[in-house]
């Protein structure tokens, strides 16, 4: 008698206890654990394009940052994402590394090839069929039964093959919740060891995401067996604050893009999320293994390598977060920079405070300026110096230059 098939129902029921284990300890420790789809749904953004190299460079800043997981790419669709995940096997060893996948075997298959030499607890795929009525009505053309078919088909083939298994019903928040929570429950029973809530178009508010996170606490039993992971879009600017409403009602894996980057207004910004978290840790009550004076490099890196640019006022990343121009605020930032600032640049890794010379500047910030450069004006010199900058043509920057010129201008 062959022995094999004994020993391999053993080892499937070990790697069943493990997989539960784990699952349970991460419910019970009540980290948030952050995806991040940079280099996925960031990289779908027009205009963002990275090549492989480039992919691995934002890999490696992600899992120096703490990050726990990363959607590296959708093998079935292009040879370049098969490339870039390839190159990150044996080099990102921290997070899990997981492929994006239509409900279909061939698209499981390309990214089992693509994550081959990974181990099994480093690796998953993340599946993703379209759920709402426009979803199965325009795009699949399939019934409520037919669509749930396809994904349990889908979820057990994959968990044939992957330990790490997602599946998010795509456009989530316009599909009817008894519908969904029915998704949810067959997909845990098929396999899937994450459940994704995907707001696809994003226009949730941050109440009624919450509402769905505990529509679906509530409407699937078996979510002691799966953690649960949201993904939002920022078409009216909420991603962040729906991340943030999941977060507090119990959703333990937040997708993020480093910049908010992605399709149209983008993604939840991973940057973002993460510092209010640090911020609010009072009113969250949820660890996290993000470090956070990683990240304004990190979202430099990020805007390097896509070239596209950070607003100047982006939170966390952009130009203005460490600068002012207003007198009040250059005197208050002076005497402690706190005075008026939500963090101090230290904590996100930013660079120094600038007290920007301009028309609305003060004098406190002019002599401190003229300070730092070595140049010695007396208290009418720092005045009249004033009286200059004021004068000077709309959009002259008061730099280095100009200032040692108007010096030079009030003798
Ligand atoms: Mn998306």
């Amino acid at each position: 008698m062959n022995s094999q098939p004994a020993t391999k129902r053993i080892a499937d029921r070990i790697a069943e206890k493990v997989r539960h284990a784990i699952i349970s300890h991460h419910k019970r420790s009540g980290k948030v654990l952050f995806s991040d789809t940079t280099l996925r749904d960031g990289e779908q953004m027009p205009g963002a394009t990275l090549e492989p190299h480039e992919k691995l460079q934002i890999a490696k800043a992600l899992q120096e940052t703490g990050i726990h997981s990363l959607d590296a790419g959708f093998p079935a669709s292009s040879e370049a994402d098969v490339e870039a995940i390839r190159m990150m096997i044996g080099v990102i060893t921290k997070p899990v590394l997981t492929a994006l996948c239509r409900t279909v075997r061939t698209d499981i298959d390309a990214a089992e090839r693509a994550l081959d030499g990974n181990p099994l607890h480093k690796k998953g795929v993340s599946l993703f069929c379209g759920t709402s009525p426009l979803h199965r009505t325009y795009k699949l053309n399939r019934s409520r039964s037919e669509v749930l078919k396809i994904i349990t088909d889908s979820v057990s083939y994959a968990a044939s093959k992957f330990r790490i298994v997602a599946f998010s019903p795509e456009d989530a928040s316009r599909t009817e919740v008894d519908y969904l929570c029915q998704c949810y429950r067959e997909a845990i029973d098929a396999g899937a060891t994450t459940i994704g809530f995907p707001d696809t178009v994003g226009l949730l508010t941050p109440e009624k995401a919450a509402d769905f996170i505990k529509a679906i606490q509530d409407g699937v039993p078996n979510l002691n067996r799966a953690l649960l992971a949201v993904h939002f879009h920022n078409d009216l600017g909420l991603a962040v604050a729906n991340t943030l409403a999941c977060i507090q009602q119990g959703a333990n894996v937040v997708q993020c893009t480093v910049n908010g980057i992605g399709e149209r207004a983008g993604n939840a910004s991973l940057e973002e999320v993460v510092m209010a978290l640090a911020l609010h840790g009072d009113q969250y009550k949820r660890s996290f293994d993000m470090d956070t004076t990683k990240l304004a490099p990190l979202c430099q890196l990020v805007a390097q390598l896509t070239g596209i640019s950070i607003p100047r006022m982006k939170p966390i990343g952009g130009a203005n977060i460490f600068a002012t121009e207003a007198g009040i605020h250059q005197d208050g930032l002076l005497k402690n920079p706190d005075t008026y600032l939500p963090f101090r640049p230290e904590k996100v890794g930013g660079g120094d405070l600038q007290l920007v010379l301009g028309r609305h500047s003060g004098r406190k910030a002019v002599a401190h300026r003229l300070a730092e450069l070595a140049i010695s004006v007396d208290d009418a010199g720092v005045a009249a110096i004033m009286e200059l900058i004021k004068r000077q043509p709309k959009g002259q920057v008061i730099d280095e230059a100009t200032l040692r010129r108007l010096v030079r201008e009030v003798g």
